[in-house]
């Protein structure tokens, strides 16, 4: 039994501006999301975690994992053992990452089969998620990309001229009471035993921000129109607040108006690029903002669907997508410990495994095995550590962390990028601001080009919001699966 890993208001000197918020209010299904506007106020002061380093079990520094916990329908000692293990798997990470503020974390321990109808489906079983709560559109002023960034990871950010009004939580944590968990202490962890410590410490991985935003979304929602379509893969597609509710509502019919604003990246796929070339995945995300200058209203999902198939943007991700599925073609770039592979050996795509992970054959039994997708049970953290060697989170994943912007407790500060809220652009197509855009209509297989046509001019650099059309039915994740073949 193997498990699968899968993974505004703007205060500011008296200017009010709209800053953009994207809630994941439901660890277990990151498909669905909110975009609204969130506050900010006065920089608070920061709260420096103690400089102590563990790489064994045996913490004296400060935990900077705040976590609320809630435990339903599972007995009281389950549920104390649960709660130690979210703790220390925070003490863990904060043992090596110094962090400025603290990361807050909503967490639940429950059964997923009868208390959220989450049962075993195809012999694979969803054992639990922790996922960023809110993420902020916040634009990198060294490449001008607007990214998602996961709030305890913007957190984290020094010079930030204005600060969000952060919101409760960081990360939401939801995990299964009815698997058969290893808990610390508890004696020789057993052969079908699944080290809960193991598993909490690399999700709260994946809710700092390790996360890969490339899908298959837009993809999913083409197969209404034509089931044969090859697959490809796109960033996520995201739509702005202050969207109509008319449009979302419309857009859920294929043939009412489908609107695109455009795709946005996580912080992460920044530091991605095609393994022996220096084309950066940013680039790509650029070059697939162009379609439709991310603000165009199709006049039905068929339009919209052959817009993109006689565009070039389409090639750009189908060759994202066949990158996912070769091994060893993308890597984060590493000067001292050498390039990273990210998991691209999995065929086809799968949503929350491919690459959000490290490359499971490359360094499952490294000292970075940490964030492969798949844990061999029977072995606790203390084992793993003991036959890998370092500590639970590896010199790889911590240059990756500090390139994401964390502070390390061994290192100088990060290099931390200028980052200011993303501002929406004037009259997006469906939104308050536009309200009745022009609608674009596309000759299918009559021209080579494009002949939507943008309902207004927006710059690559602006193209950041998205679209309504996903559905909702899809699982998509970060999602500890537990095979139960
Ligand atoms: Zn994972």
């Amino acid at each position: 039994m193997n498990v699968l890993l899968l993974l505004s208001l703007l205060i500011f000197n008296g200017i009010v501006e709209a800053a953009t918020c994207i809630q994941h209010s439901d660890p277990l299904n990151p498909s669905k999301y909110t975009v609204s506007n969130c506050t900010s106020g006065h920089p608070s002061h920061s709260t420096q975690s103690q400089r102590h380093r563990r790489d064994e079990l045996a913490f004296n520094g400060t935990n900077m994992f705040h976590i609320s916990f809630s435990c339903y329908g599972t007995d009281s000692l389950s549920c104390s053992r649960a709660k130690n293990t979210f703790i220390t798997a925070g003490e863990i990470i904060s043992s090596v990452i110094r962090f400025q503020k603290p990361v807050t974390v909503n967490a639940t321990f429950l059964p997923f089969c009868s208390m959220l109808d989450i049962c075993p489906t195809d012999g694979r079983k969803v054992i639990g998620s922790a996922y960023p709560a809110v993420s902020h559109l916040m634009t990198d002023e060294s490449d001008n990309m607007t990214r998602m960034y996961p709030q305890a990871l913007l957190k984290q950010f020094r010079h930030l001229g204005e600060v969000p009004n952060w919101a409760s939580f960081d990360i939401n944590a939801k995990f299964d009471s009815d698997i058969n968990w290893y808990f610390e202490g508890t004696g020789a962890v057993a052969n079908q035993q699944q080290d809960f410590l193991r598993i909490v410490v690399h999700e709260y991985i994946h809710g700092l921000g390790f996360l890969n935003s490339w899908n298959n979304y837009l993809w999913n929602t083409f197969q209404q129109v034509d089931p044969n379509c090859t697959q490809f893969l796109t960033p996520m597609p995201i739509s702005p607040p202050n969207q109509l509710q008319s449009v979302y509502d419309q857009a859920q019919d294929a043939d009412g108006p489908q609107p695109f604003w455009g795709f946005v990246e996580y912080p992460l796929d920044k530091l991605v690029k095609i393994n022996g070339t220096n084309q950066w995945l940013s680039k790509s995300t650029m070059q697939l903002n162009g379609w439709g200058n991310s603000n165009v209203m199709f006049a039905s999902l068929d339009d919209m669907y052959h817009s993109w198939q006689i565009s070039n943007y389409s090639n750009t991700a189908y060759q994202i997508y066949n990158l996912s599925i070769q091994p060893d073609s993308l890597t984060i770039s590493n000067k001292n410990f050498g390039d990273i592979c990210l998991e691209t050996s999995l065929s086809p795509f799968v949503v929350g495994s491919s690459l959000s992970h490290f490359d499971n054959k490359l360094y499952d039994n490294t000292v970075d095995y940490l964030m492969v997708y798949q844990a061999d049970p029977g072995l606790n953290m203390q084992q793993y550590v003991a036959s890998r060697g370092g500590g639970p989170l590896g010199p790889k994943l911590l240059s990756v962390l500090q390139k994401l912007g964390y502070d390390l407790v061994l290192a100088a500060n990060s290099t931390q990028p200028k980052l200011i809220p993303w501002q929406q652009p004037k009259n997006m197509v469906g939104t308050t601001d536009n309200p009745s855009p022009s609608v674009s209509y596309v000759a299918a297989l009559v021209s080579t080009t494009s002949s939507s046509t943008p309902s207004q001019t927006m710059t690559v650099s602006q193209a950041v919001t998205g679209i309504s059309t996903t559905p909702l039915s899809l699982l998509i994740t970060m999602l500890a699966i537990v095979s139960l073949l």
